[in-house]
């Protein structure tokens, strides 16, 4: 990358998309990072644990931080090595991003109180951001790290030019998700299988994640919902729609291939072109019990962003 390249303004531009895990984010990202002049990171949020303690593969197929998008992204964001700032992250993560510390982190968004944790964090975070703008070349940063409360702790450094996708998915799908097996390849030292959890604890999870990311629509900068079976029976007519709302440019230029993305369902590393699909196989194989258990905990969403409740 060469060194004259300008670089993007102090803030960088990021299209975060938040919500519940399993609601198909990384689906929505890739589809747009072939649509838009975007560069799809996949969820920033774990490359300090994922990828610089465990180095898990990037989507290119490398360990992180040894494929050459991720080493000029380090190289650029921390010149003087990226283990000391590993260990300021270590404990700053605990101080501003946990959902304990929303509160905190909107009197900070609003001026109302100073946070040194909060600038330190920054000091971390936004090189990073900064850096894969550059090394890209793109205009937008797509971060699918869906977790509301870093989502919260960006808006709260005041240093990010946020733009907002709140994905949603019916929650009977999503609970559905987290009761299948599948395997991780991104941990390539030993055989692991992404987390699986309980129906009713997915549902509960998916009315914490949703009302958080409900909450920054009201104290944030605005917030897109999209509801991922709209995007999945027509992606190009909602991305469309999307290119305007979140004031994206289409993509002129070659999509990358590989990309670079890091952390996310393990779709992204499948070569083969992308297919999007509405997945109603919940309607049939999730146990009717668990489903009902699942639409009682969830219903005042499910209700309000449209879905049918029995
Ligand atoms: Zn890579």
């Amino acid at each position: 990358v060469p060194e004259t390249h300008t670089g993007p303004g102090d803030r960088p531009g990021v299209l975060y998309i938040a919500g519940a895990g399993r609601s198909g984010s990384t689906v929505v990202a890739r589809y747009l990072e072939a649509a838009v002049d975007a560069c799809h990171v996949g969820e920033l949020r774990y490359v300090w644990s994922r990828g610089v303690d465990e180095r898990q593969l990037c989507e290119c197929g490398e360990p992180f931080g040894q494929c050459h998008f991720w080493s000029a992204v380090l190289a650029g964001a921390y010149p003087d090595g990226v283990a000391p700032v590993r260990e300021r992250m270590a404990v700053l993560s605990g101080r501003v991003d946990r959902l304990r510390h929303v509160p905190g982190n909107i009197a900070v968004a609003r001026g109302r109180r100073d946070s040194a944790d909060v600038e330190a964090y920054a000091d971390c975070l936004v090189p990073m951001y900064q850096q894969v703008l550059r090394v890209s070349g793109s205009p937008v940063v797509i971060d699918s790290s869906k977790d509301p409360s870093y989502l919260f702790a960006l808006h709260a450094t005041g240093r990010i030019d946020l733009r907002v996708l709140h994905l949603v998915r019916d929650s009977r799908a999503v609970a559905f998700s987290w009761t299948r097996v599948k395997s991780r390849p991104e941990v390539h030292w030993e055989d692991q299988v992404m987390t699986m959890r309980r129906p009713t604890l997915a549902a509960r999870r998916w009315m914490e994640n949703n009302l958080a990311v409900e909450l920054f629509g009201r104290v944030g900068p605005p917030v897109h919902r999209l509801r991922y079976e709209d995007f999945a029976t027509d992606p190009e007519a909602v991305t469309s729609h999307l290119v305007g709302e979140l004031s994206l440019e289409r993509r002129t230029g070659p999509v990358p291939d590989p990309g670079h993305s890091f952390s996310g369902n393990p779709i992204r590393f499948d070569r083969t072109p992308l297919r999007v699909r509405p997945d109603t196989a919940w309607t049939t194989q999730l146990d009717p019990r668990e489903r009902r258990k699942v639409a009682v905990i969830s219903f005042p969403l499910l209700k309000k962003y449209g879905y049918p409740l029995w």
